[in-house]
């Protein structure tokens, strides 16, 4: 875990730089649906607070997103119009639901065990469902579309080779490491951790 504290403000920035993949796809996905899965939320909210996202901002976090007001535009067949249903979240419904998980993560429920964030091995033995995004890319996803997510990371076709050579030979987290290096153009110390991989990605970026 990260010695220094993260702020909300700060996020956005880290994920796109600094977080290994599967964090990567479950922040994203979290911004873009303004919802997570039970798997998700438990793989990332670890993730955050081991990288130093305090209770009080990581519950501001969460109930920001799920709070969101959504407008779903219907189009009805054959109709030249469609209908806006609004769906949104109250904060009573979320303190109620999600609340409790959160703090009861940061060990200030039920046993009050201060839960660690999942190491590789963890995330990639998972088993994610349908409609689930937690999980190793480099495990999870299809060749196809984790070929096109490291494409857009901008690396070069030798580096996306590579890492799906390593992927098709089952080493997930050298195909990781491969990632972190032609990205932070420098060696990585081997991928075992999420948040090992965050710290490496840190020290590199601030030198
Ligand atoms: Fe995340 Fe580990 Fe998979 Fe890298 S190897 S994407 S850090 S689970």
């Amino acid at each position: 875990p990260s010695k220094g504290f993260v702020g909300l403000q700060d996020l956005d920035n880290l994920a796109k730089n600094s977080f290994p993949l599967c964090m990567r796809h479950l922040f994203f996905n979290l911004r873009h649906e303004h919802h997570l899965k039970f798997g998700g939320r438990q793989q990332l909210g670890l993730f955050l607070k081991g990288i130093g996202l305090k209770l009080e901002d990581a519950l501001n976090f969460w109930r920001s997103e799920f709070t969101v007001k959504l407008i779903r535009r219907l189009y009805i067949l054959n109709l030249p119009r469609w209908l806006v249903e609004v769906v949104q979240m109250t904060t009573e419904k979320f303190d109620k639901e999600y609340g409790y998980s959160i703090r009861h993560n940061f060990g200030k429920e039920g046993k009050r065990v201060d839960y660690t964030p999942y190491s590789c091995m963890k995330i990639i033995t998972s088993t994610p469902g349908v409609g689930d995004h937690h999980g190793c890319p480099y495990r999870h996803f299809s060749q196809e579309n984790l070929r096109s997510v490291l494409e857009d990371q901008q690396l070069s076709s030798r580096t996306v080779d590579a890492v799906m050579e390593k992927v098709r030979n089952r080493h997930y987290q050298l195909a990781c490491a491969t990632t972190f290096e032609a990205i932070h153009g420098c060696p990585s110390d081997g991928i075992n951790h999420p948040n090992q991989y965050f710290e490496q990605s840190r020290r590199a970026l601030q030198g």
